[in-house]
């Protein structure tokens, strides 16, 4: 199977923790694996040779810390050298209205690429978080369809679309817009270009001329994440033609080739504003280096995870979770997905240390013997071990079953008692937060 960079780069680090000092082979190591996994998740062989060569230069001047491992600070290295590359820390992830209004932004990219549901995921962004007046327009009048598809989706998000007239030129619809923007007191107008398959100059003409006619103050490139270097050449292609201010990376969501970001930044030199995580029209992340960082190296980012607390546990939601566990049914189904999600997020201690609510969690995990990262595979695996039923119902779980545990995850029967015991303490603990815990804690994480 393939390996996403961030798993690739867990499993390297692995190997590096609990040793005393940072030494020159492990480096060595550690960044030759970096670079195969940089190159298997789409990285440019300049960009990841490049990248290297950053890493190694820090990696070699650093001094030992005390306080990290040697791990830990590989990983930081590694991580630094990451949100550089992608734009440093100061990540110019807003779009400029600096002009008469209505400022317009023109949409461009290949078929497919995700441009027109970018484009209204845009729009509902602005109308919402930045209270902006905005106006869309499809100027694709060669796919059948296109300008329906936008005005559907300005009926879901809220946003106006300029109504469809048959036989216009996209010219003529681009200037019909603008005019519509300005009478109509519009702040922002967006139009969504028509795309190919593939580039041809039939495209880039028509492009390049209403680029050139409504002087749009932000011209977003659309990019599909999962087509990888393909992404990055048409990156470059559109920027020979029309000034691109940005560029929008879509289906982060299925990340498996998230070195495309890197590349991007790298070979075309335009910012990432946007990207793409779903979708659903409010699935639109402004892009943060540091956060992208962390999600390529898996080393997890609390304030995502708060963010999306926040705006997707709905109340309905929020009362599901609540019910199923004060009524105490917290099985080991869903003490995997915690592992499984603590495990991206950083480990154990860093996340239930972070999360509001959670250091009374950590304190009984403490309590039921401590889990560092390296149990919490093991654990992982004697619940992959454990049968459906054992899953549901872990009281099943007698001498006989666990022996047959133990022996299946290559783990101790007194390994699995551990496991037991702190489920136990773990669900009892669900049950007693019961439904205004969860709230509670839903609400901590929403303000
Ligand atoms: P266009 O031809 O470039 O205008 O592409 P569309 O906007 O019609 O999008 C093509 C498909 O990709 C649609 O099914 C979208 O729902 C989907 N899509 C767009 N952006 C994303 C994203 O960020 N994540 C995922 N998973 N799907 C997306």
């Amino acid at each position: 199977m393939f390996d996403s960079l961030s798993d690739r780069l867990g499993a390297i680090f692995e190997g590096l923790r609990g040793k005393g000092a940072l030494e020159e082979k492990d480096v060595n190591e550690a960044l030759r694996e970096v670079r195969v996994a940089l190159l298997e998740a789409d990285v440019a062989l300049p960009v990841a040779k490049d990248f290297i060569a950053k890493v190694k230069e820090r990696a070699v001047g650093a001094e030992v810390l005390r306080s990290v491992t040697p791990g830990q600070q590989v990983v930081k290295i590694v991580h630094d050298a990451l949100v550089d590359m992608l734009g440093g820390e100061e990540a110019e992830s807003g779009l400029s209205f600096a002009t008469t209004p209505p400022a317009v932004i023109m949409m461009v990219g290949l078929q497919g690429s995700g441009k027109t549901t970018s484009t209204a995921k845009i729009a509902l962004r602005l109308q919402k978080r930045e209270k902006k007046k905005v106006l869309m327009a499809s100027l694709d009048t060669r796919r059948p369809a296109a300008q329906e598809q936008l005005a559907i989706l300005g009926e879901q998000a809220d946003v106006k679309t300029l109504p469809i007239i048959a036989g216009q030129s996209p010219r003529d619809i681009a200037n019909r817009a603008i005019e519509a923007g300005k009478l109509g007191g519009y702040d922002v107008v967006m139009l969504d270009t028509a795309g190919r398959l593939s580039i041809d100059e039939q495209l880039m003409t028509e492009i390049a001329d209403i680029h050139l006619a409504t002087k749009p103050i932000e011209t977003l490139l659309v990019v599909d994440a999962l087509t990888g270097q393909d992404a990055v050449t048409t990156a470059e292609k559109f920027k020979e033609r029309v000034s691109v201010t940005g560029v929008v990376m879509t289906r982060i969501d299925g990340d498996a080739r998230g070195g495309a970001a890197l590349s991007m930044r790298a070979v075309t030199g335009a910012p990432i504003k946007f990207v793409g995580v779903g979708e659903k029209l409010d699935a639109l992340e402004g892009f943060e280096p540091k956060r992208m960082a962390g999600r390529i190296l898996g080393m997890g980012d609390i304030v995502s995870l708060v963010e999306k607390a926040s705006e997707e546990m709905d109340a309905a939601q929020a009362e599901k979770a609540a019910k199923r566990m004060a009524k105490g049914e917290f099985d080991m189904n869903d003490l995997a997905d915690q592992f499984k999600q603590m495990r991206k997020m950083g480990g154990m201690g860093a996340i239930l240390g972070m999360l509001p609510g959670m250091g009374k969690m950590k304190k009984m995990v403490d309590q039921a013997g401590g889990l560092d990262d390296k149990e919490v595979i093991h654990q992982e695996a004697i619940i992959s071990s454990m049968t459906k039923a054992e899953r549901k119902k872990p009281a099943l779980m007698n001498a006989k079953r666990k022996k047959r545990v133990a022996a299946g995850s290559g783990t101790s029967v007194q390994e699995v008692n551990k496991l037991l015991k702190a489920h136990r303490q773990m669900a009892d603990m669900m049950k007693k937060m019961g439904k205004g815990g969860m709230k509670g804690l839903a609400a901590q994480m929403a303000g």
